[in-house]
Parts: C-alpha cells; structure tokens; sequence
C-alpha cells in the first residue's frame, strides 16, 4: 500500500552544455525588463557575459556572497532590488549566491532564474537560509524557488577538484537521505537512486580530469536529481546536523556534508531497512553508508570533521544543540564516529533514530 507527499516542484529546467547561451531567452519568456544580477566572486566573468546578452537590461548587480547568506548581506541585497526596481532576480554561482537571491525574492516576492555552478541543489528547491548571532534559520516558502534553472555543464569546468567533490558529497547527502525519508514518494526514490548512481559515476572521473565535460555533464545531472529531491521531500537527522554545525562552528558546508554523510547513513541502518539496499548498489557497494566513506575517499572528499576544522571539544555541545531541535538517540556517538573519521562498519553505529 503506497503512502506518500509529494511537493510537486514547478519550475522549469534548461540543461546542456552551453545552455548559457539560453538565459536572454529565459528572461524574456518571463517578461522581465529589469534584471538584477546576483554572482559569487569565482562566477564575475560568467555574470558580465549574461550582463552583456541582456543590453539595457540590468539594473543592480551584487558580486559579493558569503556562505550560510549572513542577514547584513541579505539586508544589504533587499535594499538595492527595491531601490533599483529590479522585477527578476538572475544568480549565477554556487549555493551561496542562489542562496542570497532567495533571501531578497522572501523579503520582495521577485522571482529568481537561477544559474549554478556547483553540486550544491539549492536552486531546485524552495528552502531559504539566513545566518546571524552563531545560528541559523531555515524555512521553506515556494515563493523563493527559482521559476527557472539553466544548467550548463561548461560553468562547472573550473571547479577545482577538491570542491568538486566536496559539492558532490553535498548533492549525494541530498539523495541518501531522501530515500528513507517518512512518507516519500515513489518518485523521489527513483530520482534519488538515478542520482547517486550518476554521482557515483561521475565523481572520480571529474576529480581525475577536471575538464571532462562528460564527467561534468554526468555530475551536475546527479546534482540536478539531488536539488529536485531535496525540494520534493523533508531531509533526516544529517541535513539537521550539518544545519548546526555549519550556523554554530561555521565549518565549510559541503565539506562537513561529505564528512557527516557516510556515519549518519550508518546512524539510520536500523530505522531505514531496506530502503538503503539500492542506495548501496547505485554506488557499487554492499553497505551504503561504507560504500559513501569509500567514494569520498576516492575522490578526496573529507571523511572527518576533524578535517573540516571541528575541534573535539565542541562535540558534546554540538550533539546537545542537535538534540535541542529534535531529541534523537546516539548523536553524540554519531557526532564522535564522523569526528574520529574511521570506514564505518556494519556493526557501528546502529542506533535507532
Ligand atoms: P558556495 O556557493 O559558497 O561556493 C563555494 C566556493 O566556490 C565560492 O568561493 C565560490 O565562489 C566558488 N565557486 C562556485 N562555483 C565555482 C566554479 N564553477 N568554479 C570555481 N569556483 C566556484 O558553496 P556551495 O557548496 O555551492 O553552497 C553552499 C551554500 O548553499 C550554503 O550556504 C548552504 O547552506 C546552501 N545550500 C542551500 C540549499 C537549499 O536548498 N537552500 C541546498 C544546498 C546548499
């Protein structure tokens, strides 16, 4: 008997390689006469090239971003879209631009067409983030995911290695633990497992040979799976951990996701049953949350919070402020698995959520 919610996205998707060349196109299919731009530092070329298709068009451009989108920031952003009257937000860059323009479309209702260049999802999903005082707050309001995507595997060519599968480890999170998520759909579970699967494929050849557009084109295809699921269902005791430890320590995001995920998917055998058997065989492996550890390491992705700049001593704080949103069994075991960064056995960490 099936039992499920499914958050039925609605955007649109462009995606292939060189599809930049499409955003004039997008913009003004969505009528929009007044652009502001929004780019992260690395993506400054790529924003004066779409700045350039859109003659007369742009009206505001923010070319600073900051993980985790610090209200200052975000406060700063919303000013200048009302003063300039722009009527379509346009970011190109990772999580954290897609990020800051949807800070500014929760405070001004614009519309976002979104442009990234990592694995990180955001731009599929109508989840927003803002980061003040140590702490940071999330929500979900439809209004703030991007009415349309435009994915272009070139864009990610000079995403260094290191990044590359950091981010990826980031979109995988986003696929692992969709698929033992309360109530998901049929759906989702088969783009998760696509997902990973594509993920899985793509990520070594990517770290190998940063310039393999087939490898990129496979890798921002798993994260485009990773993104829609993450906006089509609710995220498990990993996202919540990783939420914490990135608004209260400020560790890196994707590389905390990549150091976290392999021992919160051990954390959840228990509670998630079967439904990680073909998670694990989309990765080639026996056990998922070993098969994770052992594709992080082969692309060089942390596997430790150590690694990622977590100091041992926060550790039982953190498991508390986890513990504080939802008390959940065993997190600061799990807290201190992810710390010490072994390859999980079968036998570690079962707890029930
Ligand atoms: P990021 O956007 O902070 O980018 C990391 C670095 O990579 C930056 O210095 C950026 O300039 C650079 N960069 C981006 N694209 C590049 C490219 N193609 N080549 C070279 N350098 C490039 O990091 P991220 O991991 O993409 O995003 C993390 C942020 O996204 C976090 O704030 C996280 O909370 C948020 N996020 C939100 C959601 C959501 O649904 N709301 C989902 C995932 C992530």
């Amino acid at each position: 008997m099936r039992d499920f919610v499914l958050d039925q996205p609605g955007g649109r998707v462009v995606f292939g390689a060189g599809s930049l060349d499409a955003v004039p196109g997008e913009v003004s299919a969505l009528g929009a006469e007044r652009v502001m731009l929004v780019n992260d530092r690395h993506s400054r070329t790529t924003a004066e090239t779409v700045a350039d298709r859109l003659p007369g068009l742009v009206v505001a451009r923010v070319g600073h971003t900051a993980t985790h989108v610090p209200e200052r920031l975000a406060a700063d952003a919303v000013r200048l879209a009302r003063e300039s009257g722009a009527d379509l937000l346009v970011c190109v860059g990772g999580g954290s631009a897609t990020g800051l323009a949807k800070a500014v479309a929760l405070e001004t209702r614009l519309r976002i067409l979104a442009v990234p260049t990592t694995y990180a999802g955001s731009e599929m999903t109508p989840i927003w983030g803002l980061t003040g005082d140590g702490r940071k707050r999330t929500g979900r309001d439809p209004g703030v995911r991007p009415v349309c995507v435009v994915y272009d595997p070139v864009l990610t060519l000079g995403l260094p290695p290191a990044l590359s599968a950091a981010s990826g480890m980031n979109a995988m999170a986003h696929l692992v633990e969709a698929v033992y998520a309360p109530k998901v759909s049929p759906l989702t579970v088969t783009a998760a497992i696509e997902g990973a699967g594509a993920l899985a494929r793509a990520l070594p050849g990517v770290v190998r040979d940063p310039a393999d557009l087939a490898a990129r084109d496979e890798a921002l295809y798993g994260a485009w799976l990773a993104g829609w699921v993450l906006g089509t269902t609710t995220m498990g005791i990993h996202h919540r951990i990783c939420h914490v430890l990135g608004g209260r320590y400020a560790l890196p995001h994707a590389a905390t996701h990549s150091a976290v995920l392999p021992y919160a998917t051990a954390h959840n055998r228990a509670a998630a049953g079967p439904s990680l058997a073909p998670l694990a065989r989309a990765l080639g492996a026996e056990d998922a949350a070993a098969g994770l550890w052992d594709l992080a390491v082969s692309i060089g992705a942390p596997t430790s919070l150590a690694a990622v700049g977590m100091r041992e001593r926060d550790l039982d704080e953190a498991a508390a402020l986890v513990a504080a949103e939802r008390p959940v069994a065993g997190v600061r075991d799990l807290l201190r698995a992810a710390y010490a960064g072994a390859r999980p056995s079968q036998e570690s960490n079962e707890v029930t959520p």
